[in-house]
């Protein structure tokens, strides 16, 4: 199967109401996307399936969702003020700017003018808490989630009774003042991230990387991304952020090429420790069992919402031919799918809505669906399978003789019946039930 262009996956989303440009009819502001009506479900069931992995289904790793603006020497601590900055150059000929690290050489890209020499560029967003702009209420928007999980470190350890190792997970929107944003959801200006920081001893560390980082891939794979699509890249000592004693990034192919779905950083003690030192505050762990006191080192698997969603939607893009007719599918893993089932009644006449109707009320009661009844069937099918539904249940004739109706699959096309009253334990089987 050909991988999509771009250009198909962000028509689609367009078309069917997954992704809108951000205020479109003010003629749109540059890598700023609205989530519609289908993108909204997607998006929700991405972060479920991470929750669900992640938190729900462990019983060492609790949530928090912590605020967005936070005390501004969070970021001191941190090292977000001094450091969380990428290198700016400028084209002395058209002025547009890049990032130094994403052109190759001194000449521009677009208009093979002359380059500036890099410079540093802060890449968090200012604003000013209160009514007074000055510069002693200047506050950050968060640049990652991670921060607000740090400083709550004490908080949840109090609160919970947990033992080393454990976790804490957050989801929540991110902020980056991104200096070349673009390739559609891929790099914006704000996005959604699911981040989870592992606390574990030192001296484990090692082994707690290798089990999240293949957790990690094993939940990409589980959702249907290709294998062949999917790759791991160790950071070389040039990359490694100077904290971290290790990190892979989690890479995708997407139309664009290989690019980072998720890092997963061995981040030591570096930041519980620039915390308490900042704050004064003891953030040390006590192992009641060895009756020691220490710091714990912190795996971090860090993830976009927003490009794991564009992922599964790449991969899941196919063009194919059924009959003569060109069909777009998403082959989206059921799970993912923003409907699971729609229903149609075959006709507008003979009971035939009523009855789909009320097989459309009680399937809402624990699926997401959809009802058409608007075209011929076939044109109901392939809309549905445009937007990844993986079930049809079609009312027809039969059904009002014998409670019977049609279950069709998107992917195979196959078409089976099924008793009225056992469509909820068939599709359920099919699917998998929330924690499957
Ligand atoms: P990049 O090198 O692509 O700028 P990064 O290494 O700075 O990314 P991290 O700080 O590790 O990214 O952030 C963790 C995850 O958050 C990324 O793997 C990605 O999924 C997501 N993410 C980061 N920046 C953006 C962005 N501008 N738009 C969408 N998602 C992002």
């Amino acid at each position: 199967m050909p991988a999509p262009t771009m250009e198909q996956v962000v028509n689609l989303c367009k078309r069917r109401g997954f992704v809108f440009p951000g205020s479109e009819i003010y003629g749109g502001l540059g890598a700023s996307l609205d989530y519609g009506p289908l993108g909204v479900e997607l998006k929700r069931n991405v972060k479920d399936a991470w929750w669900r992995a992640v938190v729900t289904r462990r019983d060492d790793v609790v949530g928090l969702d912590a605020a967005i603006i936070m005390h501004p020497r969070v970021w001191e601590a941190s090292g977000h003020i001094a450091g969380f900055t990428d290198p700016l150059v400028d084209c002395k000929a058209c002025k547009q700017r890049f990032r130094a690290d994403h052109v190759q050489g001194t000449v521009c890209p677009e208009c093979g003018g002359e380059l500036t020499a890099a410079r540093q560029f802060n890449l968090m967003f200012k604003t000013y808490v209160g009514p007074v702009e000055d510069t002693a209420h200047v506050a950050h928007l968060r640049p990652e989630t991670a921060q607000g999980t740090f400083v709550n470190f004490r908080n949840v350890l109090e609160t919970s009774r947990l033992k080393l190792p454990f976790g804490i997970a957050q989801v929540g929107r991110s902020f980056r003042n991104e200096i070349t944003p673009g390739n559609f959801l891929f790099r914006t200006r704000e996005f959604e991230q699911m981040e989870l920081e592992y606390f574990v001893r030192p001296g484990e560390d090692d082994h707690w990387f290798e089990h999240w980082r293949a957790e990690r891939m094993r939940w990409y794979l589980d959702l249907g991304l290709g294998r062949e699509r999917l790759r791991e890249r160790p950071h070389g000592p040039d990359e490694l952020a100077h904290y971290a004693k290790g990190c892979v990034d989690i890479e995708y192919q997407f139309p664009f090429g290989w690019s980072e779905l998720e890092g997963i950083a061995n981040r030591t003690d570096f930041d519980l420790r620039r915390h308490s030192e900042h704050s004064g505050k003891d953030l040390t762990y006590f192992d009641e069992e060895r009756r020691e006191r220490f710091l714990p080192y912190v795996i971090e698997p860090a993830a976009g919402a927003d490009r794991s969603l564009l992922a599964f939607l790449v991969d899941a893009y196919t063009e194919e031919e059924v009959d003569g007719e060109a069909r777009t599918v998403l082959r989206l893993h059921p799970q993912l799918a923003p409907y699971k089932a729609a229903v149609f009644p075959l006709l507008r006449k003979d009971g035939q809505p009523e009855r789909a109707r009320k097989i459309y009320d009680d399937l809402r009661r624990h699926f997401s669906a959809d009802y058409d009844q608007a075209g011929s069937i076939g044109r109901r099918y392939r809309r549905q399978d445009e937007v990844g539904t993986p079930f049809g249940i079609t009312v027809d004739h039969d059904t009002m003789r014998d409670g019977t109706v049609t279950l069709r699959e998107r992917d195979s096309m196959t078409q089976v019946r099924v008793p009225e009253d056992r469509l909820i334990e068939e599709l359920r089987g099919r699917i998998g039930g929330p924690n499957s």
